[in-house]
């Protein structure tokens, strides 16, 4: 079975992605700063530039008639901003229940529901987060509406789960750019502008006086917001979040050395993912299976499957390790252990990197029933491909016979790796079992050849 390489995948993405930008690249970073119906130009008479008691602290919004808009691309209706005002910090306070994100598409056509579904696999491969088509009237769910229209439109209406339906508007131009939703996405999801940190000063120089007010207001910081909730690492120019230099054919932001900022939209950075696993942290913890990666292998002389962990900052992962061998002394022919060498391999490979973290090489014994056996790694930050391979081979001189018993007693063992406790921060995580949860969540907790 040959299989498909993620890297691969990934830099093909990307590439097409460059591309792409390379015909378009001023309107588009003009499009993702303005974020909102480009030809609906600042009027001083028809706007009126607020400060609004949000989140537990003052923010600066637009007053757009029946609703506010803040930061550019975030709506806020105003009779629902009561309630909203008092329930303090968003980022972290609104999480979705179970990091299950339930969603409803409406009138998107089939290649642009393609391009959502790709957004949201980026944000899974990345988070732990899931996303999950509403079916049976969850009360909490995003509604992705399709504007079928020229001009640009690309919105959210809140930071974090609102409670209830809360939407995500994408006009044409938005829908074609995959970073543009997956962007709209994580404001649902808890993230705000990269740029409106309230450390932002340390990094990028802002020319307010080249700006008309609609434009001032989405460089505010959130400073007058709780702290909590809003720290998410070092400040990242690469983050899916921030802006480009360019707003309206100025200008308006550089890095401190005044050179000039691209914005990324083709996938989450590395600080994103960080930042999405502050805001939605495990709630779960399990390996999980990627559907583009097929590392799987049955053949006469190995045995490997391969799932997933993902690890923020501070993880602590207690494996066990269960073997069963007992072949019949009738397999084994005029041959022992002795004249093989079968053993299981452990490979923790660091997805982004590529580069083996930890390997375990473990020599298979003979046992009377299941032995178990405890190891436990502390974790970098990162998404980690965990390979168990089971393999054999003869040892010293081979032959024919001594091969047919070797390939007939590598159906024989059985091995698992358990994710047995997990500590994120020395904060326990719970682990599904079988009682609690659906056995497909509980599969994930193990990997078994
Ligand atoms: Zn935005």
């Amino acid at each position: 079975m040959k299989c498909k390489n993620i890297v691969c995948f990934t830099i093909a993405w990307v590439c097409m992605f460059n591309l792409f930008v390379g015909f378009i690249s001023c309107s588009r970073d003009q499009y993702i700063n303005e974020c909102i119906d480009i030809n609906d130009k600042y009027d001083e008479n028809k706007y009126k530039f607020n400060l609004i008691n949000l989140w537990g602290g003052k923010a600066a919004v637009v007053d757009k008639g029946g609703y506010y808009l803040f930061q550019g691309d975030i709506l806020l209706k105003k009779h629902e901003l009561d309630t909203l005002s008092t329930r303090g910090a968003a980022r972290i306070d609104k999480r979705w229940d179970n990091n299950k994100v339930y969603y409803v598409l409406s009138g998107f056509p089939s290649q642009y529901s393609a391009n959502i579904f790709s957004a949201m696999a980026n944000i899974e491969e990345n988070s732990y987060l899931r996303f999950i088509p509403r079916l049976e009237n969850e009360s909490n769910y995003i509604e992705l509406v399709y504007e079928n229209k020229d001009e640009w439109v690309a919105y959210s209406d809140y930071i974090g789960c609102k409670g209830g339906k809360q939407e995500i508007h994408l006009s044409n131009d938005a829908c074609e750019i995959v970073g543009v939703i997956i962007h709209e996405l994580c404001h649902a999801l808890g993230l705000y502008h990269e740029m409106c940190r309230v450390d932002r000063d340390d990094y990028v120089k802002i020319d307010f006086s080249v700006m008309n007010d609609e434009e001032r207001h989405q460089f505010k910081t959130y400073t007058d917001l709780e702290e909590e909730g809003v720290d998410v690492g070092n400040f990242d120019f690469n983050s899916i979040m921030m802006y480009s230099s360019f707003m309206n054919d100025k200008v308006v932001m550089t890095k401190l050395d005044g050179s000039i900022i691209i914005a990324q939209r083709a996938k989450l950075s590395s600080g994103d993912k960080v930042a999405l696993a502050k805001a939605q942290p495990a709630v779960l913890y399990t390996f999980y299976s990627y559907y583009t990666e097929d590392g799987n292998i049955d053949s006469d002389l190995k045995y490997q499957r391969v799932k997933y962990l993902r690890c923020p900052e501070g993880a602590n992962i207690k494996f066990k390790f269960q073997q069963y061998f007992s072949p019949s002394s009738a397999s084994w022919g005029n041959y022992s252990l002795e004249d093989f060498d079968i053993k299981t391999t452990i490979s923790f490979i660091n997805d982004d990197s590529g580069e083996i973290f930890q390997s375990k090489l473990i020599p298979m014994k003979q046992t009377s029933g299941y032995e178990d056996s405890f190891f436990t790694i502390q974790f970098p930050e990162g998404r980690y491909r965990v390979i168990v391979s089971l393999s054999g081979a003869v040892k010293g001189e081979s032959n024919s016979s001594k091969l047919s018993v070797l390939k007939k007693i590598m159906y024989n063992p059985r091995i698992y790796l358990h994710l047995e406790q997990v500590l994120i921060n020395n904060l326990k995580i719970k682990i599904p079992n079988g009682f609690e949860y659906p056995a497909d969540v509980r599969s994930e907790t193990f990997i078994s050849i």
